[in-house]
């Protein structure tokens, strides 16, 4: 394979193999990263702008690599994803967000926790046997827990993803629609999924007061969703001009750097007590 290597030199440069063995560590070391405690979740608190009621949070991995420093999702995911090491990831996250719902009930702190999940996540059966065991064991309601689902994950298996989707909504967990507005397929595929609100991606969302096009995506998006009876919650908060703006085109839920940053999940009980004294 020496002379496929050097007829392919000119678009397989030494920098992507090297790469390569780069992406093989690091998927080799994320298996034991789990099982070594190196991943901590974040959580981003999601708001009704309107009354400052806190109404989720929403959690986001990270991994504590022994030496890469803390590292953000976009550097590990896909790879996680191409290699199936997703799904014990999420098995993970979900243990740890179920686990925290129930806690912050004993603090008499009520809340929901959003997660994050992958398109693969949505082929495993084992997700919903998973999740039944896990509300069981810590004593929380289907209701209390929010799976975020890219917009794009249906695109593989669309009959098998939404079958379960269907599943997960029988057994009352919450489910929304992530990163709306940037598919394709968006418009045709949202009567018939069984999601009970739609987050717009924050592409549209950071510069809404700046961005004539962005206002009218998003207009339309909010129309939409209350004329098919679906919630809207705007990611990527970053401006109060942006807040009040999608308070006057009726979008209430928000979230973004103007309320927090993401911050580690081990101090949201004294954030939300914070936030409720305000
Ligand atoms: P996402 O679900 O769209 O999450 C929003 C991302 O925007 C997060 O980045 C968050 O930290 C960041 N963000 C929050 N507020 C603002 C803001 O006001 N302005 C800007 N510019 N950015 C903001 P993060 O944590 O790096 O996560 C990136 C993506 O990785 C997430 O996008 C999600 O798709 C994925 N992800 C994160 N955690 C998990 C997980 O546990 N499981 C899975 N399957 N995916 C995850
Ligand atoms: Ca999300
Ligand atoms: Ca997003
Ligand atoms: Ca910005």
């Amino acid at each position: 394979h020496h002379s496929w290597l050097q007829g392919q030199s000119q678009v397989f440069s030494a920098d992507m193999l090297h790469y390569s063995t780069d992406k093989l560590t690091l998927m080799a070391e994320l298996r034991q990263a789990i099982e070594q405690q190196q991943l901590a979740l974040y959580v981003q608190p999601q708001v009704d702008m309107q009354s400052r009621e806190v109404l989720a949070g929403e959690v986001f991995v990270r991994w504590r690599h022994p030496s890469r420093g803390l590292m953000t999702p976009d550097s590990f995911l896909a790879l996680a994803e191409e290699t199936g090491v997703i799904y014990p990831l999420t098995q993970w996250v979900l243990t740890e967000a179920i686990a925290t719902i129930a806690q912050l009930d004993k603090a008499g702190l009520e809340g929901k926790i959003a997660v994050n999940i992958s398109s693969q996540d949505l082929l495993q059966d084992e997700l919903i046997d998973s999740l039944d065991i896990l509300f069981a064991k810590y004593n929380v309601k289907p209701q209390q827990l929010i799976l975020e689902i890219k917009e794009g994950a249906f695109a593989a298996r669309p009959s098998q993803s939404i079958s379960m989707m269907q599943r997960l909504h029988k057994m009352g967990v919450e489910l929304m629609l992530d990163d709306f507005g940037t598919g394709l397929s968006s418009l045709s595929h949202l009567r018939q999924l069984p999601v009970q609100s739609v987050k717009v991606d924050c592409s549209f969302i950071n510069d809404l007061h700046k961005s004539d096009i962005h206002t009218a995506i998003t207009g339309a998006i909010i129309d939409m969703a209350r004329n098919l009876g679906l919630g809207v919650i705007a990611e990527g908060v970053e401006e109060k001009e942006v807040e009040q703006k999608l308070l006057r085109m009726g979008c209430n839920r928000g979230q973004g750097f103007l309320y927090s940053r993401p911050f580690e999940l081990s101090g949201f009980a004294v954030w939300l007590k914070h936030w409720q004294q305000q």
